[in-house]
């Protein structure tokens, strides 16, 4: 065997492949790698550099230079390093390094409120605080991303013949029928029907866009690099047969996916929810249903999607209550056990996993935007707001009522006065090196919950520490436009579980068509793939996993995805004839060091009532300063976004006459 010729050390991203760059096409023009590691690097993309924000100190804020006036102003068409780019979290971690910024300018527009956060949480309360208090209320949204949504994120491409959309995050509506009434009506009047999607998702294509109908081996963890179709569909045995596994883990896999015994036959079935709350899926496992643990490489990132980190770190009784093997004889049934998770206490396991728009939720985030800005684009439907192309240009038009300003970090938000009795809140924002101050009657913080002691420095020690409590998940959703999906085709698979490889997850895309969108159907034509990778270690309390992920995503640079993407991709589907020096198009690496809300896990945190979880105890009002985001229910949902909107508008809209009045 060859040596390995690419092994990256610098960033933690090693790939060990025999293949050199050249084959595996490092050197090729793929369309436009705008932004290497989240900062600008191609030409077409100058126009719109942050960089270009040092035109603003010189007193132009609202000149045409303003980047997101530019023509050409239109990120969810950048490819490369996207999601939370390197220049957006430049002023925040400045703030937490102990950065001050001088010489603010005085913004001479005033507003009703102000919201920190254009993501779907910050987007809601513009949306709810105006149907309260009325269309002349006058709303400033502020974001320091390049584009508006935040998690929910549209990734575009461009082939000769069409375009193809993405999801760079928040990805489906999720059991919508637990949403709340508020949450469902919102969605409702932003025109989304979600039966509609019976009709717009193919299940033809993709009967199950909730498992994997197959699992990559990789020769790392291995032995030999396998791919196994027929997850699902074959006997467990026979599926299992065809893996790289030990005589051992054969069996024991199959008797974990085949066989229903009651592990805990001594216990009541309270005693074993106690006792499930409190043991690990990996503990369970190995004590109880005594599985060998050659079979643990193929189990342990089976929760990464849902909760950012292996079994080691997950509840038995949650991964019980999602179905996953091993509690068949076990009976679990009454009342839900101590500390059981949302992820179990929230979901609609009859609901279909069909909602879901082509660009994902960020549709949600357009739909709003197009309501609350009217003129941003085109349209009135749930169908035709998928192929609008939105004008960033209207998005902080000075003649209207609501205001989307991007590119700008909130470094203070304090009441003016004490906050007892103050009658206006003053909000510090930084684009490019200037920073400006804006005064409005009210504001809400819908950014993230960690950062709110940064930027609300005057608050109780408890109110910051409970808002610093979670700690987000850290995850990375890649999205790989291909030449033709021949080789899926050839191979008969579709989403495949890659246990021990960089990436945990390949798929095609979902089976959307939608209004004049249609999903590219045949194996001839250019499609995106999505992989996932979700940066943990094993073996420490989940919150240390995911400060461990985040390091690694600040350090890893964009060439490690792109190698590791062509490499994984090139093992896995080559044998279908795929080339990756031939066969990929664009690559858009969404990183998210900040993702899901934290939700709280039985093994670690407390099972606190109700008031006194942390999340709780953060979201109180702080004066006329509201808090919104997932973050505040500590449910990373987007119907939990949208709630958190609307209990943070109806506190501070007791401090606006008509809005007091609307909401009774
Ligand atoms: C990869 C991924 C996949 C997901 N998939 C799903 C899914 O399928 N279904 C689902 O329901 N949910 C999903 N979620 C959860 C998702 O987070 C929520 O659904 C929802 O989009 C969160 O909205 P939000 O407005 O609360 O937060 P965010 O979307 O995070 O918005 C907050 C915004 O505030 C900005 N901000 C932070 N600090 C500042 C500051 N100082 N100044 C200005 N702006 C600031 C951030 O950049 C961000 O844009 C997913 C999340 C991720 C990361």
């Amino acid at each position: 065997m060859r040596p390995a010729v690419l092994v990256v050390k610098s960033d933690g991203g090693d790939v060990a492949d025999e293949k050199s760059d050249r084959e595996l096409g490092m050197d090729r023009r793929i369309t436009r790698r705008d932004f290497l590691n989240g900062a600008s690097v191609a030409i077409g993309a100058a126009a719109f550099s942050p960089n270009l924000l040092w035109l603003e100190t010189l007193g132009i804020t609202q000149s045409p230079i303003a980047p997101e006036k530019s023509a050409d102003y239109y990120p969810p068409a950048l490819t490369g390093m996207r999601g939370t780019t390197d220049a957006a979290m430049e002023a925040g971690h400045a703030l937490r390094d102990g950065k001050t910024w001088e010489n603010a300018t005085a913004d001479p527009d005033r507003y009703d409120l102000i919201v920190v956060g254009g993501g779907i949480s910050g987007l809601s309360a513009a949306y709810f605080y105006r149907k309260i208090a009325g269309p002349h209320a006058r709303v400033l949204v502020l974001e320091n991303l390049d584009d508006f949504g935040g998690h929910a994120k549209r990734n575009e491409y461009r082939t000769p013949e069409r375009m193809l959309l993405s999801y760079g995050g928040t990805q489906s509506i999720d059991s919508p029928n637990r949403w709340s009434k508020h949450a469902r009506g919102l969605i409702q009047e932003l025109g989304v029907d979600v039966q509609r999607f019976e009709k717009y998702f193919d299940r033809a294509l993709d009967s199950d866009p909730s498992e994997s109908n197959s699992v990559f081996f990789d020769k790392e963890t291995f032995g030999e690099d396998v791919l196994v179709a027929g997850r699902g569909r074959l006997p467990w045995n026979e599926f299992f047969g065809k893996a790289p596994l030990s005589a051992q883990a054969k069996q024991d896999l199959t008797r974990l996916h085949t066989e229903k015994v009651d592990y805990l036959p001594h216990l009541s079935t309270w005693q074993k929810k106690v006792l499930l709350a409190k043991t690990s899926y990996k503990d369970y496992l190995l004590k109880y249903v005594k599985l060998h643990s050659d079979a643990l490489p193929y189990l342990q990132k089976q929760t990464y999607g849902l909760y950012g980190v292996g079994i080691d770190a997950v509840p038995a009784a949650d991964v019980a209550g999602l179905g996953y093997p091993g509690f068949g004889g076990m009976d679990l049934s009454g009342p839900p056990g101590p500390g059981l998770g949302a992820e179990v206490t929230q979901r609609d396991d009859s609901a279909p996993y069909i909602y879901h728009f082509p660009d994902g939720n960020a549709s949600i985030a357009r739909l709003l935007v197009r309501a609350l800005i009217p003129g941003s684009a085109a349209g009135t439907t749930m169908e035709d707001i998928v192929t609008a192309k939105m004008n960033y240009a209207t998005l902080d038009d000075p003649k209207s009522r609501v205001r989307v300003r991007l590119n700008s970090t909130v470094v203070k938000a304090a009441n003016v006065g004490d906050p007892s009795n103050a009658k206006e809140v003053e909000v510090t924002y930084v684009r490019g090196e200037q920073a400006h101050t804006v005064r409005a009657n009210t504001c809400i913080l819908a950014c993230w919950n960690m950062v709110i002691p940064y930027i609300c420095t005057d608050m109780s020690r408890k109110q910051k520490d409970a808002l610093a409590y979670g700690v987000k998940v850290p995850l990375v959703y890649t999205n790989v436009q291909i030449r033709n999906s021949r080789a899926f085709e050839k191979l008969g698979v579709r989403r495949i579980k890659c246990p021990g490889s960089f990436f945990t997850t390949v798929e095609k895309d979902f089976p959307v068509s939608i209004g004049d969108y249609k999903y590219p159907a045949s194996p001839d034509d250019p499609c995106v793939l999505h992989l996932e990778r979700i940066p943990c270690g094993a073996g420490a309390t989940a919150r240390d996993q995911q400060i461990a992920g985040r390091m690694e995503l600040y350090r890893m640079q964009f060439p490690t995805f792109e190698r590791n993407i062509r490499s994984q991709l090139g093992r896995i589907l080559m044998p279908g004839g795929f080339d990756p020096a031939q066969d990929i198009q664009a690559i858009t690496v969404n990183r998210w060091p900040h993702g899901y809300a934290y939700e709280y896990n039985s093994l670690f945190d407390p099972n606190w009532p109700e008031n006194e979880r942390p999340c709780v105890i953060g979201r109180q009002p702080f004066g006329r300063i509201s808090i919104a985001n997932s973050d505040a229910a500590a449910f990373a949902y987007t119907s939990a976004a949208i709630d958190q909107a609307y209990r943070a508008v109806r506190e501070v809209s007791r401090f606006s006459q008509t809005a007091a009045k609307a909401s009774g």
